[in-house]
């Protein structure tokens, strides 16, 4: 982009000037209208993310048979709804914020099998696209037939045909590879450079082709795209416009109903649930805000957070622009030890479908992510990986912000905070291998 297009872009998006600086920032959506009118615009619906929750259903008794640490939980891959008291001390002591409520981690980094966020949408795609092939090659007779099916040696061998490609920073790859090696399929994951080695180490364990690149994402998911389309008995799993991907994300909301029951939790308009997720391409937080909104309607406010070099999600969705503008476009570098949020470019298609629904973004400086895990490491004794630790800058970003409080107040929650809840959604971390971890929590940036 030129100067001159910039600044035009500039004089209609107010905070493309502190975006471009580099700083952090605090975005109230103004796009954002009642749940009724946006749902209106909106072609998926409650039905989508039903069926996609009975798909999950369907394949459990499969996923138990792949996964054997699956048997406890029946072939339901969830994560626990855990409070955290004392990170709540914690940060409102060491970052000077009043922090009203409740808050909670929803530990998407102890999700089965892959150990991040993406086990949902990532094992949900594979899992959508093994019981297409299924039903159509006649392995599977309809939806109520036995899928333990799928897991003997004959179907085994008739998925081995069949290629899945996949580009990623990491954890989707890593998803999407476990979740196809265990169907049968041959798996070739394409890596951005900023993909950490174990990860890659991991996938070659199962069996997985690791595919390397110098550029990033966008460059990793351009030439997986090309080489799957050139094989008809190739799919791509397309990370930028996934509905499947979009809907196995949303069904966390259906499953968190019962958790907020479990705890005493209620949601409503005068107990205001606030949600922050950590955005890379805009997937797993689309997804799942999406979801909460179907379930929870005006009550619930999510946020993104993205890191301060890579907040492609938010260019996108203030400049309006979505996916015809990269970060790289407005002088940012799109480099983040954040590699789970590493992306330059976001979803348009997430983009459009959330403009009505979302409340709002942050970022945040990568310095403060290694703070932030330390803080939940001190205080819970929980680790998550740096990029999940996006989630924390959104409280304190939302109640110490301007334009945060500015938001409480449009939205008459100021009066409802000390009811409020607020969920910190931590996207990763379980499959981290200690040497890196301990590589982690010897960074100091700040
Ligand atoms: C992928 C990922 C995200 C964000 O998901 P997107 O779909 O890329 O927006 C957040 N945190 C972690 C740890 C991830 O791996």
């Amino acid at each position: 982009m030129t100067e001159r297009e910039l600044e035009s872009l500039g004089a209609s998006c107010s905070i493309l000037t502190d975006l471009r600086a580099g700083r952090e920032i605090a975005w109230i959506n103004p796009s954002q209208v009642p749940f009724e009118t946006a749902s209106q615009s909106c072609d998926l619906t409650m039905a989508d993310i039903d069926q996609a929750e009975a798909r999950l259903a369907r394949f459990a008794p499969f996923l138990m048979a792949c996964f054997p640490q699956l048997r406890a939980a029946k072939g339901v891959i969830e994560s626990p709804l855990t409070p955290v008291p004392r990170l709540q001390e914690k940060l409102e002591e060491k970052y000077g914020v009043r922090m009203p409520g409740r808050l909670l981690l929803k530990q998407d980094n102890a999700l089965a099998v892959a150990g991040s966020v993406k086990a949902r949408g990532g094992i949900y795609e594979i899992l959508k696209h093994t019981e297409d092939l299924a039903l159509a090659h006649g392995l599977l007779t309809g939806p109520g037939d036995d899928y333990t099916k799928l897991a003997t040696p004959q179907a085994r061998e008739f998925f081995g045909q069949y290629t899945v490609q996949v580009g990623s920073t990491g954890n989707l790859g890593l998803s999407i590879g476990i979740m196809s090696a265990a169907v049968g399929f041959r798996v070739i994951v394409h890596m951005s450079a900023d993909a950490k080695g174990w990860k890659k180490d991991l996938l070659r364990s199962h069996g997985v082709t690791v595919r390397e690149y110098e550029a990033d994402y966008g460059e990793a998911v351009k030439n997986g795209r090309r080489l799957s389309d050139q094989d008809s008995k190739s799919y791509f799993v397309d990370d930028e416009n996934s509905q499947a991907l979009f809907l196995g994300y949303a069904v966390a909301a259906k499953r968190l109903v019962g958790q907020l029951q479990a705890l005493g939790i209620p949601v409503d308009a005068g107990h205001p649930l606030f949600v922050y997720i950590p955005c890379g391409v805009g997937g797993a937080p689309g997804g799942i805000s999406f979801g909460l909104k179907q379930v929870f309607g005006d009550a619930v406010h999510p946020f993104f957070v993205e890191p301060t070099q890579a907040p492609c999600m938010v260019l996108g969705m203030a400049t309006g622009l979505h996916n015809a503008i990269s970060v790289q476009d407005v002088g940012l570098s799109g480099l983040t030890h954040a590699d789970g949020l590493a992306v330059g470019r976001p979803s348009g298609f997430v983009g459009r479908v959330m403009s009505p629904f979302l409340s709002g973004a942050f970022t945040v400086e990568d310095g403060k992510l290694y703070a932030y895990m330390r803080d939940l490491l001190e205080s819970e004794e929980i680790f998550i990986e740096p990029s999940a630790c996006a989630a924390i800058q959104g409280p304190l970003l939302l109640l110490q912000r301007p334009e945060g409080l500015a938001y409480l107040e449009k939205q008459g929650l100021t009066s409802h905070l000390a009811q409020a809840t607020h969920i910190l959604w931590s996207t990763g971390g379980s499959l981290v291998p200690e040497a890196t971890k301990a590589d982690y929590l010897r960074t100091h940036l700040l």
